[in-house]
């Protein structure tokens, strides 16, 4: 069993600190908001009082974190990973963030002799509370079977993609699928209401068929019971859609489908819908097509 030091426990980070705990490992918890830390206590965390104090007695460092920004200011911060290595010298860094400020730390890290993997993941939260999700790693294989079991505790699937920066690529291009899709399902269900079709039976049908997908089956029943809360916030969509233009900008390559479900999102976050789940991009479809907010 490992001893672990955990940064960032919102959404996604406090199932999968649970789920370490509940496989047997040793969690020390920190989080910004000391309140996020302390509400785990009774999962058996302990809660530490900076960076440091989390991860420097660890086997291994894990970053949860909102955005690239969060993670270098943990990472190469005063109090952060670098100034103050954990024990076992290896970080996992969990957060969707730039590839290549992922690179970036990682050889600021291999200066010391401290191995970072990016492991972003998929599932979303019901993924990260049942411990299912898909885990996509860059870095040293060697460290990953070192940290096989820590991730297992908290994932399915997990694919060794190469190099340090190749796990969060996959990452980006698994929110490409997830946003195009998501806009796909959206843009059906707007179809279906302004025909007039019965949208409950719509989604069965669909769901039988070749239109089948993972935003069909998870998210269209919050989209016709027209919920929006998040989930999967929409600012972070935005982020992920943004580093994924960035990446295919930089390789001088066209990604029209990126291109226009960013300008949907973006016009969603106009709208004041940046803390709302992803799956309130339904309600760009309600204002383009004027369809309110009455019942489906
Ligand atoms: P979140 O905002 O709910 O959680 C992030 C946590 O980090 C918060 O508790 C925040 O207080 C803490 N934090 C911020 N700055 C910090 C700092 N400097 N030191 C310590 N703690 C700090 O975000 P989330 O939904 O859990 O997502 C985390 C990452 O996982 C993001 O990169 C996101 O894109 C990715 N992700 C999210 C989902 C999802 O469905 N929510 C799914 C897959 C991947």
């Amino acid at each position: 069993m490992a001893s672990v030091g955990f940064i960032g426990v919102g959404v996604m980070g406090r199932e999968m600190a649970v789920n370490l705990l509940k496989a047997g490992h040793r969690v020390r918890l920190f989080d910004v908001r000391p309140e996020a830390a302390e509400d785990l206590r009774s999962a058996g965390a302990e809660v530490a009082s900076s960076v440091a104090d989390a991860v420097q007695d660890a086997d291994v460092a894990i970053t949860m974190l909102p955005d690239t920004g969060h993670v270098q200011q943990v990472v190469l911060g005063a109090d952060g990973i670098l100034a103050h290595p954990p024990a076992g010298r290896i970080l996992v860094e969990m957060s969707t963030i730039s590839p290549q400020a992922t690179r970036e730390m990682n050889a600021a890290l291999a200066k010391i002799g401290v191995a970072m993997l990016d492991a972003p993941v998929s599932g979303g939260p019901q993924g990260a509370k049942n411990a299912s999700l898909s885990i996509m790693v860059g870095g040293d294989a060697a460290t990953l079977e070192n940290v096989r079991p820590v991730l297992a505790a908290m994932g399915t699937t997990v694919v060794h993609m190469g190099a340090s920066g190749a796990g969060q690529v996959t990452k980006l291009c698994n929110q490409l699928v997830v946003g195009i899709n998501l806009q796909g399902v959206c843009e059906a269900i707007a179809l279906g209401r302004a025909a007039g079709v019965n949208l409950d039976k719509l989604r069965d049908a669909l769901l039988g068929g070749s239109a089948a997908s993972w935003m069909m089956q998870h998210l269209a029943p919050k989209i016709l019971a027209r919920d929006a809360d998040a989930g999967f916030r929409i600012d972070l969509m935005l982020k992920d859609l943004r580093l994924t233009g960035e990446l295919a900008f930089a390789l001088g390559m066209p990604l029209p489908g990126n291109s226009l479900v960013t300008n949907l999102f973006l016009e969603a976050r106009a709208h004041g819908e940046g803390d709302n789940g992803n799956q309130a991009l339904y309600r760009v479809y309600d204002r383009l097509c004027n369809q309110g907010t009455g019942a489906p």
